[in-house]
């Protein structure tokens, strides 16, 4: 049989098929690559994983250091914890996310988005269509965790004034320092940078999300 009939033979079969069977591909995660270093963990390919699973990287860390119980931040491309933890735990972690926030239950693929529908979280599938609640037992600690990010707005009441005369306010249990703001001025503020409770912060003109 010539090439081009094999082809042409290829086209048609496809046609017939249904298009999930074109894409059966088992989902996979890149390998983690996590290394340790002295009384830290690396976590270097982060971001890949959290494009892969295509989810706020915010949302991921957040599930991961509750779980964790360790603190750490977005370096770049990766996540930096400020504690020992073995790679395979946190690849058991990562695999619960995955299962919790990010597997269609129905169908096995990851084509799946959240919605918010009045206070629940729901996973809809892109795929095949199906919707199932996100378990709360799981989700609860995370959706509620009281966190600041950067990049966040907010809105900020400067309650002090430090030491280099810069404005500060507090949130939730944030010190968040606001140059260029006097105390009892009340600001919208945009995160630029958070170090464990203190976080800073530019006077935006940006309406506040929340
Ligand atoms: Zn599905």
């Amino acid at each position: 049989m010539a090439d081009d009939d094999y082809l042409a033979l290829l086209d048609r079969a496809k046609d017939v098929l249904p298009e999930t069977i074109e894409n059966h591909e088992r989902f996979e995660l890149p390998e983690l690559d996590i290394i340790q270093e002295g009384k830290i963990t690396i976590f270097k390919n982060f971001i890949d994983v959290t494009d892969k699973l295509r989810r706020d990287p915010q949302h991921v860390l957040q599930f991961l250091l509750k779980e964790l119980g360790t603190p750490g931040n977005i370096e770049g491309r990766r996540v930096v914890f400020k504690a020992k933890i073995s790679p395979m735990h946190i690849n058991e972690k990562i695999q619960n996310y995955t299962d919790t926030y990010v597997i269609c239950s129905e169908c096995g693929l990851p084509d799946t988005k959240m919605v918010k529908e009045d206070r629940t979280l729901i996973l809809e599938c892109e795929a095949c269509g199906a919707r199932r609640s996100i378990n709360v037992r799981k989700a609860a600690r995370v959706e509620n965790v009281n966190t600041l990010k950067e990049g966040d707005i907010i809105e900020l009441l400067i309650t002090d004034v430090g030491k280099k005369g810069d404005g500060v306010g507090k949130l939730m249990d944030y010190l968040v320092i606001v140059p260029g703001t006097t105390k009892g001025n009340n600001v919208h503020v945009k995160i630029t940078n958070i170090s464990a409770k203190t976080a800073f912060g530019m006077v935006t003109t940006e309406a506040s999300t929340r």
